[in-house]
């Protein structure tokens, strides 16, 4: 089971992110204290009417990392976890990872400490609208664009679109991304970070010595990001896809699975388990399947130094934010394992949120085929780059991803100065 580093504070871990590159970059002092300190820091608490009639008061936080590069963008968490470290790490996170595509982003993070699976519809709108309402004088088009992350989704953007626009007294659809279409939301949004995944895989795969056409994939996580990596590389690219799991556990089939059938199945039964001419196996072998290409897109901590040496695939691409702890990483590089960073391999989703962003205030959308067509583009291009500077650093790609897009906002922060 996933374990160690359950415990270790996400922020620590994302400045020391910061102190390696700022190492490899040569950056002066004054530098990495600004990459390392959160720009802007909001802490709302704020009351909730319950459906029992009582009160109840909520924390909620946002928080702006850095917005050198433009705009700041990130999701918001509902989750009884949440806490202000957590959220700092994952607006850091949001920085580096708009920055390695390119998007003329900053980043962002938001979470309420709550439990949604146990708050009703009602419950969850009052809440949501509240903080939206709490959090209003910080966000907005021009300045930071909230969107769904974990027990968040299109209805709670939906209504934070809706609060905010009223406050303001006219529609502003640009206030957030990950809408239904039916307010402003992008074509091809939802299936954007497999999407992405899936184009990042095929530009590694000649450099990995993988050949994707035939080639075995095994999925953990048989969600959003990962069921349309599956399908994708399986439609697209003929790729076999034979292990995939979800929070039930996994199945095998060395001749290959039908990932679509295998979704209808996980539709009418609640998961993947049962596959018909499928092989239970458990959620630790599908990530220790002999395949060419593991595609971890669960949770958080799931290859660490208790399975890294048990990883087969010659490709690991993070679909999933924080798949591989950092002992694990030197693990698999030492085995030769193509690593393909979080950042760079889930981050098709925010793209097509910055797409979906640029839809709204030019108030003009485009089609399906012309979003999924500018997607290839950011994701084939930043491969490209994150390879190149993979080659010129001599370093494995999670650290390129970090050069790359670290040094873009330092550039920016450069060449604007130090105010006043
Ligand atoms: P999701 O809820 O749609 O899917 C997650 C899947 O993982 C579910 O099928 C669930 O059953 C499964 N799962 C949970 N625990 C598991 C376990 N222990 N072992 C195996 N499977 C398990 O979520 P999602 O949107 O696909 O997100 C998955 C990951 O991708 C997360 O890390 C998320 O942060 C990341 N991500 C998602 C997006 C996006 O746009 N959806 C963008 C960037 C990153």
């Amino acid at each position: 089971m996933p374990d160690d580093g359950q415990t270790i504070n996400p922020f620590e871990t994302a400045k020391r992110q910061v102190d390696i590159v700022a190492e490899l970059l040569k950056l002066d002092n004054g530098t990495r204290e600004i990459l390392k300190h959160p720009k802007r820091e909001l802490t709302v608490n704020f009351p909730v009417r319950m459906d029992d009639g009582q009160y109840r008061v909520f924390t909620g936080y946002r928080v702006q990392y850095n917005m050198a590069r433009g705009p700041t963008k990130g999701g918001i968490r509902y989750h009884p976890q949440v806490s202000l470290d957590e959220v700092r790490a994952l607006a850091a996170w949001m920085t580096w990872k708009c920055a390695v595509v390119n998007l003329p982003y900053g980043g962002a993070k938001g979470g309420i400490i709550c439990d949604p699976k146990h708050m009703s519809k009602g419950e969850l709108e009052r809440l949501t609208r509240r903080y939206a309402s709490e959090i209003a004088p910080i966000i907005g088009p021009e300045m930071d664009i909230p969107a769904p992350d974990v027990y968040t989704d299109s209805q709670t953007m939906a209504w934070i679109m809706d609060t905010f626009s009223m406050m303001r007294g006219y529609s502003v659809p640009g206030v957030v991304t990950g809408k239904p279409i039916s307010l402003g939301g992008s074509e091809g949004r939802g299936e954007a970070t497999g999407r992405g995944c899936a184009y990042v895989i095929r530009e590694a795969a000649p450099h990995a010595g993988v050949k994707v056409h035939g080639g075995t994939v095994a999925v953990q996580g048989y969600g959003n990001a990962g069921m349309v990596a599956a399908c994708i590389l399986h439609d697209e690219q003929q790729a076999k896809i034979i292990a995939v799991s979800d929070s039930k556990g996994g199945i095998h089939n060395s001749d290959g699975l039908n990932p679509h059938a295998v979704e209808e199945h996980k539709k009418k039964t609640g998961s993947v388990v049962g596959f018909p001419g499928a092989k239970s196996i458990s959620n630790e072998e599908v990530l220790e399947t002999k395949a060419d290409i593991l595609i971890p897109a669960a949770l958080e901590n799931q290859i660490t130094k208790r399975n890294a040496d048990k990883i087969q695939a010659r490709i690991v691409a993070e679909a999933a934010n924080g798949p591989t702890l950092p002992e694990a990483d030197k693990t698999l590089y030492e085995k030769g394992t193509t690593v393909l960073p979080d950042i760079l391999a889930n981050a098709g989703g925010v793209t097509v949120s910055y797409f979906e962003w640029a839809q709204d205030i030019q108030g003009y959308f485009w089609d399906l085929e012309d979003v999924n067509r500018r997607l290839e583009k950011v994701m084939t291009q930043s491969y490209a780059q994150v390879h190149k500077t993979a080659e010129s650093y001599k370093v494995h790609n999670r650290t390129a991803a970090y050069v790359l897009a670290i040094q873009r906002v330092v550039d920016a922060i450069k060449m604007r100065g130090i105010y006043p």
